[in-house]
């Protein structure tokens, strides 16, 4: 089975009924050697990313394949996107990559409809994209904390769908990816950035006031899952907790979904031997 299908959240999923330390599609008994082997399997799978990548470039500039991959990762605070970026998003080449990261709109940013920064980001034709929290913020953070009124961001999970129907249609192939953490493991994550000089840099003392509203996120994200997880565009839940897992589970998906696409190396518009011959006999 693959672990799009596995990992695949629908109606009626709910963050609580997922347990953020489970592993599933990784054979039981690997949690002796857990970090290691996904250190491993990571690099392996970061090696098919690559190609498949350049497959993707390569299309694009000679053949004007419009394909390009979205990875869209939301998570609470200290739910690894990050690590996630460092450790899987590293495996592609960074010249066919764009990332792009979302905080607090400027005031540039809100005098433009909500979609209008995530468009000017989208990855161009042949590029993998990552989003760093994306347009998804504009029902998880402004729902919780009622930065517009409900009526405003309650139309939005139609207009993020509608939004993403025409990428998927224009041949961008979204892999959204929730995060999914432990109330637990946010703490632990907290105190660790406040016990060790070298994380304090992470710290921001908004952190503990969002997660006064761990519950309201639960429901947001839910809430994004039920409305939002469609057939053009499904959310994968990821248990997130261990980051082993973390990192593996996202460069698989990463790796269905890339293969999914069929690519493969373009045909010349030449002829490789004349050309061969040209350049030896060329002076
Ligand atoms: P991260 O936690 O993602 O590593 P960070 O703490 O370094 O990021 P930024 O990237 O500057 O901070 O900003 C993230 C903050 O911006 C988060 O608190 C997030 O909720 C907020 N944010 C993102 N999008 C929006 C939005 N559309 N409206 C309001 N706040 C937003």
């Amino acid at each position: 089975m693959l672990l799009s299908d596995l990992l695949r959240a629908g109606p009626g999923t709910s963050l609580a009924g997922i347990d953020p330390r489970s592993t599933p599609g990784v054979k039981p008994g690997r949690s002796k050697d857990a970090k290691e082997w996904s250190r491993r399997e990571v690099a392996k799978i970061g090696a098919d990313l690559a190609r498949y990548q350049e497959m993707l470039f390569a299309n694009a500039k000679t053949a004007g394949d419009l394909r390009r991959v979205l990875l869209v990762l939301q998570a609470p605070d200290c739910g690894g996107k990050d690590g996630t970026v460092k450790n899987v998003a590293g495996q592609f080449n960074p010249i066919g990559l764009r990332i792009a990261g979302f905080g607090a709109p400027t005031k540039e940013e809100l005098a433009h409809p909500f979609l209008w920064r995530i468009r000017n980001a989208l990855p161009p034709a042949g590029y993998v994209g990552v989003f760093n929290r994306s347009h998804y913020e504009d029902v998880l953070v402004v729902r919780v904390r009622g930065l517009v009124p409900r009526r405003v961001w309650a139309r939005r999970y139609d207009t993020i769908n509608k939004f993403e129907a025409e990428l998927a249609g224009s041949g961008l192939t979204l892999v959204k990816v929730i995060l999914h953490i432990s109330y637990e493991e946010q703490r632990a994550r907290l105190a660790e950035r406040l016990t060790d000089p070298e994380k304090y840099w992470k710290y921001n003392p908004g952190d503990i006031d969002e997660r006064g509203y761990w519950r309201d996120y639960q429901e947001a994200y839910d809430a994004i899952i039920e409305k939002c997880s469609t057939e053009a565009a499904p959310f994968h839940v990821v248990p997130a907790d261990r980051k082993w897992y973390r990192n593996w589970a996202v460069a698989s998906l990463l790796r269905e979904h890339l293969a999914g696409l069929g690519l493969k190396y373009p045909e010349p518009d030449f002829d490789p031997q004349k050309e061969l011959e040209r350049l030896e006999t060329a002076t």
